[in-house]
C-alpha cells in the first residue's frame, strides 16, 4: 500500500457541494485519486421517505451529491448513477422522490437506480463470517463506486462514517438479520472486502449526535472528508467525532481482515489539522427506563438490536392500566408477583421467555386479577413491527409514503 493511498483530506466548508469538490480536488492534487471515465455509481445515505430539510443530520445532502455528479461528468464520466436501499424496507421510489434526491440527481444528468428492482449477483468473499454476498448488479459492474455517507452517531456502532453506509447495498431481508452488534461489524467488514468503494466522500457538515442514527440531535460540524482507503476515512472520521477508532468493533475486524490500518499515525492528512476541528459528540446513550410511570421493563440478555424498541411500547399508554414489558433471552429480573393489565413481549426471545412466564403463572393461578392481555412483538430484532407500527404511519399520514 503506497503512502498516497492512505491520504485522507479534511476540509471546512459552508457549502457542502463546494466542500466535497475541494476535498476530492485535494486528493487529486496529491496524486491520491484520479477520476476515471466509465460508469460511476454513487451510494448516498437516503434513509427514508422524508424531505432532506426535515432531516439534514440524517440524510446525505442532495446538493453535495449533485456537485459530485457534475464533477464526474466534467472529468469524463460516461454515466453517473445514484442508488440506495432505504432503511426498514421502505420503497426506493418514495425515498428518492420525497427526499429531493430524484430532482437533484436528474437535473444534473444523473440517473436514479432502484436497487430493489435490480438483478442481483452473488459475489464470493473470503470474509470474517460470510463466504458470499448478494448484491445488485449495477453496483458490482460500475467502474467506480463512490460512497457518500452522512456522519452520525449510531447506537449499534458508536459512530457511522463511511463503511456502515455500504450496508444499504444489501437487500433489507438480509440486512435485518445482521442488525445486532458484533454481527453487524463482522458483516460490514466482509461487505467492504467484497465491494470496496473507489472513493469515499463523507458529508460531515450537519451531523447527528446523541441517540443516532435516527433519533439524535443535529449539530454543525462543517466538514467534508474524502479518501480512497475506506478504513482510513473511517479511522479519521471516528477520531474527528470524538471517539477512539481502535475502540470500534468494525474497525478492529476490518484491520484483522487486512483491509486497512486503524492507526492514525499511519494516515496522511491533507487540509485541516485534525485536532483543530475535532469535536466531542454526545454519545448514543440508551434510555432504558420507560417514560411512563405505569410501565415496568423486565429485561435480561437483551441485544442492542432490540434495546431501542423498548421506549416505543406500549404504542398507546393508558394511564389507568399497568404494563409489563418482557425482553431478552433470559429476563431473570421478572418478579414472581408482577401484576399487569397488559404484558408486552418484545423480540423473538422476549416472546419465548415471556410466554413461558405468563403460562406458568396462569397455570398455577398466580395472577390475582386474571390473566393479563399479552401483546407479542416477534422478530429478531423486531424491525418489521417497528417500521410498520412506529416509523411508517406518520410518514404515510404526511403523504411521504404510499
Ligand atoms: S430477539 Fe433476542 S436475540 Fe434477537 S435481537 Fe432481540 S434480544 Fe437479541
Amino acid at each position: 500500500m503506497t503512502s498516497e493511498k492512505r491520504l485522507v483530506s479534511v476540509v471546512k466548508c459552508q457549502d457542502p457541494g463546494q466542500g466535497a469538490i475541494n476535498a476530492v480536488s485535494l486528493l487529486e492534487e496529491k496524486g491520491a485519486f484520479q477520476p476515471s471515465p466509465g460508469i460511476v455509481f454513487i451510494k448516498p445515505n437516503i434513509v427514508v421517505s422524508i424531505p432532506y430539510d426535515q432531516a439534514p443530520a440524517e440524510l446525505t445532502d442532495p446538493g453535495l451529491v449533485a456537485a459530485m455528479i457534475r464533477y464526474f461528468y466534467e472529468h469524463g464520466a460516461e454515466k453517473v448513477v445514484v442508488g440506495e436501499r432505504p432503511a426498514w424496507g421502505g420503497s426506493c421510489g418514495d425515498a428518492y422522490r420525497v427526499s429531493g434526491f430524484e430532482e437533484a440527481v436528474t437535473e444534473n444528468g444523473g440517473v436514479m437506480c432502484d436497487l430493489d428492482g435490480e438483478p442481483e449477483v452473488w459475489l464470493p468473499v473470503d470474509g470474517h463470517v460470510l463466504k458470499e454476498i448478494r448484491l445488485p448488479r449495477a453496483l458490482v459492474e460500475a467502474d467506480l463506486l463512490v460512497n457518500i455517507p452522512k456522519a452520525k452517531t449510531h447506537f449499534l456502532t458508536a459512530v457511522t462514517v463511511g463503511i456502515k453506509n455500504l450496508f444499504g447495498c444489501i437487500r433489507y431481508e438480509d440486512r435485518k438479520k445482521y442488525h445486532r452488534e458484533i454481527d453487524l461489524a463482522s458483516v460490514l467488514a466482509d461487505l467492504l472486502k467484497a465491494l470496496p468503494p473507489g472513493l469515499t466522500v463523507v458529508d460531515a457538515v450537519q451531523v447527528m449526535e446523541g441517540f443516532g442514527p435516527h433519533a439524535g440531535t443535529g449539530v454543525e460540524m462543517g466538514l467534508v472528508m474524502a479518501g480512497t482507503d475506506a478504513v482510513a476515512v473511517d479511522t479519521v472520521g471516528t477520531y474527528l467525532m470524538g471517539v477512539d477508532p481502535k475502540s470500534l468493533a468494525l474497525l478492529q475486524v476490518a484491520e484483522k481482515l487486512g483491509l486497512g490500518n486503524i492507526d492514525l499515525a499511519e494516515i496522511d492528512i491533507a487540509g485541516e489539522a485534525l485536532d483543530e476541528v475535532r469535536m466531542s459528540l454526545l454519545p448514543p446513550i440508551f434510555k432504558f427506563v420507560s417514560q411512563y410511570e405505569n410501565v415496568r421493563v423486565y429485561a435480561g440478555g437483551v441485544c442492542p438490536g432490540c434495546r431501542p424498541r423498548i421506549p416505543t411500547v406500549p404504542l398507546v399508554c393508558d394511564p389507568t392500566k399497568k404494563y409489563a414489558v418482557i425482553i431478552g433471552r433470559e429476563p431473570i429480573a421478572i418478579r414472581p408477583d408482577v401484576e399487569a393489565d397488559e404484558v408486552w413481549l418484545l423480540g423473538n426471545c422476549g416472546v419465548r421467555a415471556g410466554m413461558d412466564y405468563v403460562l406458568r403463572r396462569a397455570f398455577h393461578g398466580g395472577f390475582k386479577k386474571g390473566v393479563p392481555k399479552v401483546v407479542k412483538v416477534p422478530g429478531c430484532p423486531p424491525l418489521d413491527w417497528y417500521s410498520q407500527r412506529v416509523i411508517f404511519p406518520p410518514l404515510r399520514e404526511k403523504g411521504w409514503m404510499r
